[in-house]
């Protein structure tokens, strides 16, 4: 069964339900404020669109955080809701909660244009993928719309179950075809060269999406923390570095399975004796006792970069270092321009932290695509599909 786009759907006086990842990053203190409004904005064009197409109610679904269940003010969805309303020049009424008597009786009212429902995670059947809370959302409306790519690796009652209520009244939003067709294109018959570049900081969260990319790329290339457990089993030493007993195990595994000899690791260093101490270089593979590596060294920088110049297909998830810390940000922020400059190839960037560190370098509108989801185009390029779009795709 295909797919059905929200471009070829009639809302013409329908409501429109529609669930959005609006999980912003969020300020630590009060009065907290996003700090990047990357995933709203990306839902924009969809709101937008439901507009135009002359939708009578739009009322939209999000979480934010963990709430786990219960309601907890500090993931509140009113900051989304205040940014909202200023970005579209019109009024956002925050419901109280997403199954209040009150969203009926809101909907009848003539002016109420666009509703955003309290964080669905307040409520406990949400990540249960319950079918009664399912049904009690699905009665607000006509027509289903899912547009949040980034919750779309889900089971849970707002992605998934509610799709047994829409029969052929459920789209994909403008968003999720966006990243469905970039993620996409890299499983099918990617241009090549294709690499990988893969960081961030335990293999065992991502040894799934390493085992897949070995069978898939040319050239994987390993930086930040997750390098230290593959070079340490491979004999080298990594004095105070992050690595734990399980990531050296995987990393052994994957080296085994790479027949090809694909994995490409850090030839040099940035270290230093803590996480905020001074950087000082560190020429070849092995790290002194008392250091622990935090960034990838100019040779690496190199030759990752002749590598990344030649690619005609690029996906990187994950920083090359402690980017957060600028001492540390240069490897990382080397690769974006590298990836930006190569301007021939079809690149995608996936997972929160690469894409606030593409973000940082100013080089964003450059990459083919951004992904707003960090664990859903993961999981989207182990398996090639997600439950949420398979809902979809095929009801529940
Ligand atoms: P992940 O969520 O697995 O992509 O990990 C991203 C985090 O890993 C970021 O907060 C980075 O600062 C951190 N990171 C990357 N490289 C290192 C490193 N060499 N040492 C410590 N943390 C690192």
């Amino acid at each position: 069964m295909q797919i059905k786009y929200i471009q070829d759907a009639d809302l013409k006086g329908k409501k429109v339900l529609v669930r959005f990842d609006f999980n912003v990053p969020l300020t630590k203190t009060e009065p907290r404020a996003i700090t990047d409004t990357s995933r709203i904005d990306q839902a924009i064009p969809t709101i937008r669109l439901m507009l135009e197409k002359g939708a009578s109610k739009i009322i939209m679904i999000s979480h934010l955080g963990r709430p786990d269940g219960q309601v907890n003010p500090k993931y509140s969805l009113e900051p989304v809701a205040e940014y909202l309303a200023s970005k579209l020049g019109t009024d956002v009424i925050l419901s109280e909660s997403a199954i209040e008597n009150g969203v009926k009786n809101l909907l009848h009212l003539p002016e109420t244009k666009l509703v955003l429902l309290e964080n669905i995670r307040f409520l406990p059947g949400e990540e249960k993928n319950d079918m009664e809370l399912a049904e009690k959302l699905a009665q607000y409306a006509d027509v289903y719309v899912n547009d949040a790519f980034g919750a779309a690796h889900r089971k849970h009652a707002s992605t998934h179950a509610i799709n047994a209520f829409f029969k052929n009244r459920a789209y994909a939003g403008l968003l999720m075809k966006k990243e469905v067709d970039s993620l996409a294109a890299l499983l099918d018959k990617p241009a090549k060269p294709f690499i990988a570049i893969i960081g961030g900081a335990k293999v065992s969260d991502k040894i799934k999406t390493i085992e897949r990319m070995l069978v898939m790329v040319d050239t994987l290339l390993i930086g930040g923390a997750m390098a230290y457990p593959f070079l340490k089993a491979k004999g080298a030493t990594i004095g105070k570095s992050l690595c734990s007993d399980e990531d050296v195990a995987l990393a052994k595994h994957l080296l085994a399975a790479d027949k090809g000899g694909k994995i490409q690791l850090p030839k040099d260093h940035v270290v230093s004796d803590k996480f905020d101490g001074e950087p000082s270089p560190c020429a070849g593979t092995s790290i002194p006792e008392d250091k622990m590596g935090l960034d990838i060294g100019p040779m690496t920088i190199k030759s990752y970069g002749d590598h990344i110049a030649t690619a005609k297909t690029i996906f990187w998830n994950g920083p090359m270092g402690l980017f957060e810390n600028k001492n540390f940000a240069k490897g990382t922020m080397s690769i974006a321009h590298t990836i930006a400059a190569n301007t021939a190839c079809f690149s995608v960037v996936g997972g929160g932290d690469s894409v606030a560190a593409v973000q940082q370098s100013g080089e964003a509108e450059k990459f083919s695509h951004v992904s707003t989801g960090g664990g859903a185009s993961l999981e989207f390029i182990e398996r090639g599909e997600l439950p949420g779009v398979q809902a979809l795709k095929y009801g529940v």
